[in-house]
C-alpha cells in the first residue's frame, strides 16, 4: 500500500488499519466488494460525517465497460436505487466515454470531485434522471477515486455525501485516498484467489472425469477379456478330463503350464472386475442366514487340492452348535477362499487352521497387526469371528499397514516367485465391510499369519 504524502493523524492511521483488517480478511470477491462499500460508512462511522453512499465500479476488459459491482447498504443508497430506471448492475459506462468522471479518474489515475451525479452516471442514465434522483436523495457532492492494482487502474470508487465539498476535512481526504489504495489490493487478492479457485475446480473436475474414464476402460477391457479367458479354461479342463484322448507325454508339461497361466489370468480378470464394481459402487450383497461352518467346509474342499500339492495340512474346528450368521453366501465363499488360498500360497509347510469364535480376541502370534478392538466394540457379542491361521512366511512389520491396499505385494525374499496381483485382500476387505464386518490380522515374519474377520450373527 502507498502511504500518502500528507502527514496522517494517528486517528486516520488507526482507522485505516481497522479498514484494512476488515476488507483483507476475506478472499471471497463478492464479500470483499460489499465490505469495501460498507466499511467506511458503517464501521468507521463516516455516515455521521455526511458520507451517504459508496459505490465500487470495476473495469470489464472484454466488454470494454466500467461496471457497478457493489453499493453500500445505506438508506440513501436504497432510496436512490428505488428511483433508478436502470437496475444497479446494469449501470455500465463505456470506457471510451471520457465525459464521465469515473472514466477520467481511471485514465488520469487522479481523484475527481463533482457536485452533479450526471458526471458519474451519464450515459447509463440521462442527465435529467440523474438530477431528479440526486435532489430527491439529497446528495451534494461526490468524490471519485481511481482503484489501482499495482500501477494499473482497475476501477473507480465513488463517495457521495450530503454535505458540500468544502466541508471535507484533510483527515477525511487522507483516509479516503489511502482506503482507495487498499481497495485495489483487496480486489486484486480476491480476484486472483477466485481465478485460482476456479482453475483448481476445473482441474479437479477434469481429473475426476479422467478417473471415471479409466474405470470405464478397465471395466470394459476386463469384461471383454473374461469370455476368451474362460473359453480357454474350459478347453484346458477338457484336455485334463481326457475329452480329446490321452495327452502325449511331451505335451503334458506345456499344457500344465498353459493351465497355470490361464488360472492366473482368470483370477486377475475376476479381481479387476470386482474392483471396477466396487469403484462403481455396484457390488451387490444378498444377505441371508448362513451356516458358517458348512460354508467354510465348502471353501476348504475347493482349495484342498492346492494344499495337497504342497503337503500342507488343512484343519477346521467347529463348535457342536453351528454358528448361524447373516451374510451373502457367495461373497463369504469368496472371502474364505481368498484367505485360505493366501495361507496356502504363502506357506512352505505346516498347518492351516480355520476356526470360529464368538466375540473373542484374535489368536496372537506375538506381533500386533490390525486391531480387532474396534470391530468388537461396534458389534459386541453379536459378532462371530473367523480366523484363518497359517505357519507360513509371515508379513514384515513395515508392510503390515499396506496389506489391504490395492496392488500391494510384500517384497519378502520368500514371497518372490509366488504369483499374485495384490488385489485379493483389498477386495476381501471391501466385501467384509459391505456385509457389516471388520477384517484384521496378526503376523510375524517367518512364523505365520492369522487373518480374522467378524460378521454379524443371524
Ligand atoms: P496377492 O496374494 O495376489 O499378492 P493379496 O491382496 O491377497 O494379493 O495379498 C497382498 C499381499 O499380502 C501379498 O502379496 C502378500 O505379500 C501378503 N499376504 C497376504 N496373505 C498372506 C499370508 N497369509 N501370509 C503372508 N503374506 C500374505
Amino acid at each position: 500500500m502507498t502511504l500518502i504524502t500528507t502527514p496522517q493523524s494517528k486517528k486516520t492511521i488507526d482507522a485505516l488499519w481497522r479498514l484494512e483488517k476488515i476488507i483483507l480478511d476475506s478472499l471471497n470477491l463478492s464479500e470483499v466488494v460489499q465490505k469495501i462499500c460498507d466499511s467506511v460508512l458503517l464501521e468507521l462511522g463516516y455516515l455521521e460525517l455526511g458520507y451517504q453512499i459508496v459505490v465500487l465500479t470495476l473495469i470489464n476488459k472484454p466488454k470494454q465497460i466500467l461496471e457497478r459491482v457493489a453499493i453500500s447498504k445505506t438508506q440513501k443508497a436504497i432510496d436512490a436505487l428505488s428511483q433508478s430506471p436502470v437496475p444497479f448492475h446494469d449501470i455500465n459506462i463505456p470506457l471510451t466515454y471520457q465525459d464521465n468522471i469515473l472514466i477520467k479518474a481511471i485514465y488520469e489515475k487522479e481523484p475527481q470531485v463533482t457536485t452533479s451525479w450526471a458526471d458519474v452516471l451519464v450515459p447509463a442514465l440521462t442527465k435529467e434522471e440523474c438530477e431528479r434522483i440526486q435532489s430527491l436523495v439529497g446528495i451534494e457532492a461526490s468524490l471519485v477515486y481511481p482503484v489501482l492494482s499495482r500501477t494499473e487502474a482497475i476501477g473507480a470508487i465513488i463517495f457521495s455525501m450530503s454535505k458540500p465539498i468544502d466541508k471535507v476535512t484533510e483527515d477525511e481526504r487522507d483516509l479516503i485516498k489511502s482506503f482507495s489504495d487498499v481497495v485495489g489490493l483487496a480486489v486484486q487478492n480476491a480476484s486472483l484467489y477466485s481465478a485460482l479457485k476456479a482453475a483448481k475446480e476445473r482441474e479437479l473436475a477434469k481429473a475426476e472425469e479422467l478417473l471415471k474414464l479409466k474405470d470405464q476402460f478397465v471395466f470394459i477391457a476386463t469384461h471383454e477379456l473374461k469370455n476368451p479367458v474362460t473359453a480357454m479354461k474350459g478347453y484346458l479342463s477338457m484336455f485334463d478330463e481326457g475329452t480329446f484322448g490321452a495327452i502325449p507325454p511331451p505335451m503334458q508339461d506345456p499344457i500344465r503350464q498353459i493351465a497355470g497361466a490361464n488360472q492366473q489370468l482368470v483370477s486377475l480378470v475376476n479381481d479387476l472386475l470386482e474392483i471396477a464394481r466396487s469403484e462403481a459402487k455396484t457390488i451387490t450383497i444378498m444377505p441371508q442366514t448362513v451356516n458358517l461352518c458348512e460354508l467354510t467346509d465348502n471353501a476348504i474342499k475347493s482349495v484342498k487340492p492346492l494344499a495337497d500339492q504342497k503337503s500342507l495340512t488343512l484343519t477346521h474346528t467347529c463348535p457342536p452348535n453351528p454358528h448361524m450368521i447373516t451374510a451373502d453366501p457367495n461373497r463369504l465363499l469368496e472371502i474364505i477362499n481368498n484367505l485360505i488360498s493366501n495361507a496356502i500360497k504363502y506357506s512352505k509347510s505346516g498347518t492351516i487352521t480355520a476356526s470360529h469364535e464368538v466375540n473373542a480376541a484374535p489368536r496372537s502370534l506375538g506381533a500386533v497387526g490390525r486391531s480387532p478392538s474396534e470391530a468388537l466394540a461396534k458389534g459386541g457379542d453379536n459378532l462371530i469371528i473367523t480366523h484363518i491361521s497359517d505357519q507360513g512366511i509371515g508379513i514384515a512389520p513395515e508392510h503390515q499397514a499396506k496389506i489391504f491396499t490395492q496392488f500391494f505385494r510384500a517384497e519378502e525374499e520368500a514371497a518372490k516367485g509366488i504369483p499374485g496381483t495384490g488385489l485379493g485382500l483389498f477386495i476381501v476387505k471391501q466385501l467384509v465391510e459391505k456385509m457389516g464386518g471388520t477384517i484384521w490380522f496378526t503376523s510375524e515374519l517367518g512364523k505365520g499369519s492369522t487373518f480374522s474377520f467378524s460378521l454379524p450373527k443371524a
